[in-house]
């Protein structure tokens, strides 16, 4: 296996969500990832998008890296099939190491725990913590009320402009994810030179 090019964190629900464009958004960021020589990391379980994420990504050739805390291994089902699978101790440790392993970081649709970790990077980078790419996947209009709403928090001056412009945003796993590519300074092999 060659080595990656680049290293994209996704975070996404452990459900599957109801629309079937939640789904095959997944599937597209996984094959997506494999196709152009990336290395998945994710939070390793085998549910909702986060499974399809990874069977996608390991079906196009991807390393895919999952990082789980002990206490969460049975009720996320722990995908045992990754290329690497860390267990660690607490939800801290997974983020962390998920965060010091990626290049750039994508959420897709989710629910409580894809926001929380959506969230906490943004703010580290708005901290300077890190200076890594981070997106939304804005599929089927699913975070046009969030993002609404974050308008609202830089018109009532809570949240500035430059903060907002932090997150960069798209429709498809076809125009995002090359732009947070690109904006981490990494190449990402184009599909037929990679296969
Ligand atoms: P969800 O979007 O709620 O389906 O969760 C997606 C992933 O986020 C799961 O693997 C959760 O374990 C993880 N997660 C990370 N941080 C949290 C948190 N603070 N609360 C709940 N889930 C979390």
């Amino acid at each position: 296996m060659r080595k990656p090019t680049f290293s994209l964190c996704v975070y996404c629900g452990s459900r599957p969500g109801t629309d079937l464009r939640y789904t095959q958004a997944a599937q597209e960021t996984g094959t997506w990832i494999g196709e152009h020589g990336g290395q998945l990391i994710y939070g390793g379980g085998r549910g909702g998008l986060m499974g399809i994420v990874a069977e996608a990504a390991l079906a196009a050739g991807a390393r895919v890296i999952g990082v789980i805390p002990r206490a969460l291994v049975e009720k996320e089902w722990a995908h045992t099939d990754c290329t690497e699978l860390h267990i660690v101790d607490t939800m801290h440790d997974r983020k962390r190491m998920m965060a010091e392993r990626a290049d750039a970081f994508v959420a897709l649709p989710g629910g409580i725990g894809t926001f929380e970790e959506l969230f906490e990077v943004w703010t580290w980078r708005q901290l300077a913590y890190h200076d890594k790419p981070v997106g939304l996947l804005n599929t089927a209009q699913y975070y046009d009320g969030l993002l609404t709403f974050l308008r609202t928090a830089v018109e009532a001056q809570f949240l500035a402009d430059w903060q907002l412009g932090l997150i960069q945003n798209g429709r498809t796993p076809a125009t995002l994810l090359p732009a947070l590519i690109q904006a981490a300074g990494l190449p990402c092999a184009n599909r037929l030179e990679h296969t």
